[in-house]
C-alpha cells in the first residue's frame, strides 16, 4: 500500500460550486471513492474510534452513506442497517421527519432493522446542518438500540451540525470551517 495520508484524503474531495442549488458548494467524494488506497484509508479512520466498543452495527443513511457504512461495517466486523428515503424498504418501517432549509425531508428504518440487544454506529458521508444525523439517531434509539456514536467522512462545522446532537460521539475525518 502506497503512503497515503489525511491530508491527501482533502485533496480527494472534490468542491463543486452551486449543486444542487446555487448556494451550495458540494463535497463530491467520487474522486477518494476511486483510489483504493483513499477508500481503504478513509473506512478504516471512520471505523478506528469504535473498535473496542462492541458495535453489532453500522447503520448508514442514504445515499452516500451506503458507500461508506458496509466498508466500515466489514472492518468492525459486523452488519450494516440502510435508512432510506420513504417509500423505498419492502417491510414495516419507522419514519423520522426532519427539517430541510425549506420544507422536511424523513427517514426510515426496518422494524427489525437493530433491537435492544444492538450497539450502532451511524455513518454517513457528511454532517451539515445536522438534521439527517439526529433524524437517524432518533430511529436508531427510538428502536431501543445503544447508538455507540456517528462517523463521518466530512463535518461543515461552519454550519454547526456537532451542537445539535444530544449526547451523541461524533468522529469526523476532514473539517472545514468555511
Ligand atoms: P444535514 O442534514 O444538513 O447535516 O446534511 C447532511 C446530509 O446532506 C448528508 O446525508 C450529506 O450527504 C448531505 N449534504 C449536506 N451538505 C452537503 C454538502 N455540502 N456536500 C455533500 N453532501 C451534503
Amino acid at each position: 500500500m502506497k503512503a497515503m495520508d489525511v491530508g491527501r484524503l482533502r485533496t480527494l474531495v472534490r468542491d463543486v460550486p452551486g449543486f444542487p442549488v446555487p448556494e451550495v458548494t458540494f463535497k463530491d467524494i467520487t474522486p477518494l471513492l476511486a483510489d483504493p488506497d483513499a477508500l481503504r484509508l478513509a473506512t478504516k479512520l471512520i471505523a478506528a474510534p469504535f473498535e473496542d466498543s462492541g458495535v453489532t452495527m453500522v447503520a448508514g443513511i442514504e445515499a452516500r452513506g451506503f458507500v461508506l457504512a458496509p466498508v466500515v461495517a466489514l472492518v468492525l466486523g459486523c452488519g450494516f442497517v440502510p435508512l432510506r428515503k420513504p417509500g423505498k424498504l419492502p417491510y414495516h418501517t419507522r419514519k423520522e421527519e426532519y427539517q430541510l432549509e425549506y420544507g422536511l425531508d424523513a427517514l426510515e428504518v426496518h422494524v427489525d432493522g437493530v433491537g435492544p440487544d444492538d450497539r450502532v454506529l451511524l455513518v454517513d458521508d457528511v454532517i451539515a446542518t445536522g438534521g439527517t444525523a439526529r433524524a437517524g439517531t432518533n430511529l436508531i434509539r427510538g428502536l431501543d438500540a445503544e447508538l455507540v456514536g456517528m462517523g463521518v467522512l466530512i463535518e461543515l462545522t461552519f454550519l454547526g451540525g456537532r451542537e445539535t446532537l444530544d449526547g451523541v460521539d461524533l468522529y469526523s475525518i476532514l473539517t472545514y470551517d468555511s
